[in-house]
């Protein structure tokens, strides 16, 4: 490492974003104690870079503090990408009550005081290349994958120097869209590595000038980018979501759990697929999910009990994991997290019981038949989910003391942003934020 060599403490925040200073790499064991001086209002920047109404004005000061378990020091070809994820606190080292990463440490120990269980996850990443045309004829094509093999081997070797497993890299059935995935992590990790993952492929593009997007939608006749959340729980080091005997083959624990997902789903929603654009992903017939419904590997469903395989030598109970595919690359991975496990341990906590999973096109169904399966349509626009989000009580709860607040006054100041804009044109913006 040469003196100059430097390494930017970052975390993920409410636009979605991962910002931070930078320093000297060689001040990192002093600023791994007292971190980087971090600015409250910078919470309220928006992904279109105004600021939305802060409760701090120009007041306080924070710190950033970069944690040695995010890490990440990858030799690419042209350079060096380094930064670590950290936390941020007030100068006496109290966590903020808007750190994100904060936040989800908060949600995971709430489910290991409640449950007893640690969780195993993984984020799954789908997204676009911008600009350039996409072939004909090309979804899941070995000529697409031909096409960007030494992207998807650089990739592969910066995950593994950075310690993500590398899974499976592919061209995806949209326009230019491909889709990586990785091995699951613990914990903080789980988040933390679905932030690294963008971060090292934008990198490793940005080295040959090329951009792509993880927006969560860029045309709106075309297909989304989604992100799937595939989470699993240990008891101590023993699987604990499958049970043979379980309705679903799911476990008393993960049943409630996923009863609590999709009974406070309408309420998160704003939390893991904030961005206005985000509820024209989540319609149906598009993959993505449009009602707080379980399904048995339907990819329609909100979360998705996926399949294990027989011919594998990972035992069935250490395989089985569901998905939660409400979600998008617009939110922090962190906040998205927090929220999903806040609401599965609300689920255990309620003793609720195991969802049945639909196997119907549920968007045939007339209102009242929905109602009678307990099924919910997700909110379909953004003041919708938030509205929704802000006047449940027990969700707000959750979450530090003014939270719920900031996070809609964020909101609203993106929202204002896009005024009097056409579909397109709100569709472009957000390519090119995320
Ligand atoms: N692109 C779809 C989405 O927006 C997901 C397709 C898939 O099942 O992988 O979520
Ligand atoms: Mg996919």
């Amino acid at each position: 490492m040469t003196p100059e060599e430097m390494i930017v403490a970052c975390c993920t925040d409410l636009a979605g974003k991962v910002r931070g200073k930078a320093f000297p790499a060689v001040q990192f064991e002093k600023r791994m104690k007292r971190g980087i001086g971090w600015t409250p209002t910078n919470v309220q920047i928006t992904c279109f870079d105004t600021i939305a109404e802060s409760p701090f004005g120009s007041l306080g000061d924070l710190v950033l503090i970069p944690d040695e378990a995010a890490h990440v020091r990858v030799e690419l070809g042209g350079g060096i990408e380094h930064f670590a994820l950290g936390d941020i606190s007030y100068t006496d080292g109290r966590p903020w009550e808007f750190c994100t990463r904060s936040i989800l440490k908060e949600a995971l120990e709430r489910l290991r005081k409640v449950a007893g269980v640690s969780l195993l996850g993984a984020f799954e990443h789908e997204f676009q290349f911008r600009g350039g045309s996409s072939p004909l004829g090309d979804a899941f094509s070995t000529a697409s994958f031909r096409a960007e093999r030494r992207l998807a081997e650089t990739l592969v070797a910066a995950m593994r120097a950075a310690g993500l497993e590398p899974d499976t890299f592919m061209k995806e059935y949209g326009a230019g869209q491909y889709e990586v995935t990785m091995g699951p992590s613990r914990g903080v990790a789980i988040a933390d590595h679905s932030t690294i993952l963008r971060e090292l492929l934008r990198a490793i593009l940005a080295e040959s000038g090329r951009e792509i997007t993880f927006t969560p939608i860029r045309d709106p006749a075309g297909v989304g980018n989604g992100v799937h959340i595939h989470l699993s729980f240990l008891r101590g080091e023993h699987p604990a979501t499958w049970d043979p005997n379980g309705k679903h083959e799911l476990s008393t624990l993960a049943g409630q759990f996923i009863a609590g997902v999709l009974k406070y789903l309408e309420s998160i929603v704003a939390l893991t697929a904030p961005s206005a654009i985000s509820y024209l992903r989540l319609t149906p017939h598009r993959w993505s999910a449009a009602f707080n419904n379980l399904g048995f590997r339907d990819r329609e469903a909100s979360v998705r009990i996926c399949p294990v395989s027989e011919l594998s030598d990972v035992a069935k109970a250490a395989q089985f994991n569901f998905e939660f595919r409400a979600a998008d690359a617009s939110a922090s991975p962190h906040l998205q997290l927090a929220a999903i496990v806040h609401a599965g341990v609300q689920g255990i906590e309620e003793g609720l019981p195991t969802p049945d999973a639909t196997t119907e096109d549920l968007s045939l169904l007339e209102q009242d038949a929905l109602e009678a399966l307990g099924i919910v349509r997700l909110p379909q626009s953004l003041p919708e989910a938030l509205e929704r989000f802000a006047r449940n009580g027990t969700v707000t709860g959750w979450f530090p003391d003014g939270f719920a607040d900031v996070y809609v006054k964020h909101k609203r100041g993106e929202m204002a942003f896009l005024e009097g804009r056409t579909e397109q044109e709100v569709c472009a913006l957000y390519e090119q934020t995320y």
